[in-house]
């Protein structure tokens, strides 16, 4: 162990600048196929410590409730490093190709996944699979397999009830409140949730710099939101579901460290507490020192229905120059918030789709002087 620490450390040493570039993607690739290789011992190892259930003997339930402490990893990567580890017998010519670096970890994820949705017939198959997707991408790997997958035993291989059991989606928060979404969609389910989405997702503006996964997911948000405010949601507690955020007076003008987060805990940055607060429903609750809750006030709607209307008779789509975006899915912006004693009227209201509104507010908080 320590003499391959040494050769790393060594290596570790030599300044990149000093390398020429044949030295530099030489070194990329055996690194990574280094990589490779540790991983594959790491899982080959966990195996044999579940083996011999020796993660009981040093206090842990579970292979993976010994991963996830020891190596401060999440539960999923826990369960990947496990599964992988139980490869051994279920994939081994997939594993050996992995820790020569001839199959690439993305590659063998999609190898792993074939070996337990068609444990019968994979085994045969393997080395054959392993050689025609070696010189492959990523994708096109995934394809073949997928391909192969549903021809290894006609039709009937794709058995629908597998297929129902492993849908599922899952949304999880992580550092920051950004979260993960992970799933499977059943093809129907992923049929409809693509026309959604391209419904809702507008042709690139000029100027669009956003990729295409980040519009994907400002359609998503749109396609909630619009929701929310006007589908035909479930009333919980006598209201839509919406998004509720604690916070104080400074963080509302702009001043952050004070209170500013989602009723689940989530700390939100003031510009973005700011641009919920220009448009929304807005109910007082007075906390007191030791946060007992000392008074609710009236959920007051900042902008009036017949404000509303008249702002989106004269303005009729998104106000960013060159943006065409439909009222329905605009908010109304404060041109001086209200929160910093601005009025509420409709000279001083303007629609912005949500893109440009967080845009609008980002550069209002490199703006604002108070800023932190
Ligand atoms: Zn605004
Ligand atoms: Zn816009």
């Amino acid at each position: 162990m320590s003499e391959l620490r040494s050769v790393l450390d060594q290596m570790a040493s030599v300044p990149n600048e000093s390398l020429t570039l044949e030295e530099l993607v030489s070194d990329v690739v055996e690194l990574s196929h280094v990589g490779q290789m540790a991983e594959v011992l790491v899982a080959q190892k966990v195996n044999e410590i579940s083996c011999r259930k020796g993660h009981l003997e040093i206090g842990y339930s579970s292979p993976t409730a010994f991963l996830i402490d020891q190596l401060r990893i999440s539960a999923g990567h826990a369960k990947q490093v496990v599964s992988r580890g139980n490869a051994s017998e279920t994939a081994p010519v997939t594993l050996a190709a992995w820790a020569d670096g001839r199959l690439s970890t993305d590659q063998t994820r999609h190898l792993f996944q074939l070996a337990e949705a068609v444990p019968d017939v994979f085994p045969e198959a393997e080395e054959t699979l392993v050689g025609i997707v070696e010189p492959l991408s990523v994708r096109e790997t995934a394809k073949v397999l997928e391909y192969w997958r549903q021809s290894a035993d006609g039709p009937g291989d794709l058995d629908p009830e597998t297929e129902l059991a492993r849908r599922g989606l899952s949304v999880s928060r992580t550092m920051g409140g950004m979260g993960r979404v992970d799933g499977w969609l059943t093809p129907t389910a992923r049929e409809a949730f693509e026309s959604l989405l391209d419904a809702f997702m507008p042709p690139p503006r000029p100027n669009d710099s956003r990729t295409p996964r980040q519009r994907r997911h400002d359609a998503l948000e749109d396609l909630s939101r619009a929701w929310l405010d006007h589908g035909d949601t479930p009333v919980v507690g006598g209201e839509k579901p919406h998004i509720s955020v604690i916070t104080d007076i400074p963080a509302l003008q702009g001043i952050a460290g004070g209170l500013h987060e989602t009723l689940n805990g989530d700390i939100l940055d003031v510009d973005t507490i700011r641009r919920l607060a220009c448009d929304c429903s807005v109910s007082r609750i007075v906390l007191g020192p030791d946060s007992e809750v000392l008074d609710i006030g009236r959920k007051t709607r900042v902008w009036t229905a017949a404000q509303r209307r008249a702002i989106i008779a004269r303005d009729r789509h998104c106000t960013w120059p060159g943006c065409e975006i439909r009222p329905e899915w605009c908010d109304i912006h404060h041109v001086d918030h209200w929160a910093d004693g601005g009025r509420t009227s409709v000279e001083k209201g303007k629609l912005y789709c949500r893109f440009h509104h967080t845009r609008e507010h980002i550069e209002d908080g490199r703006r604002r002087p108070s800023r932190n």
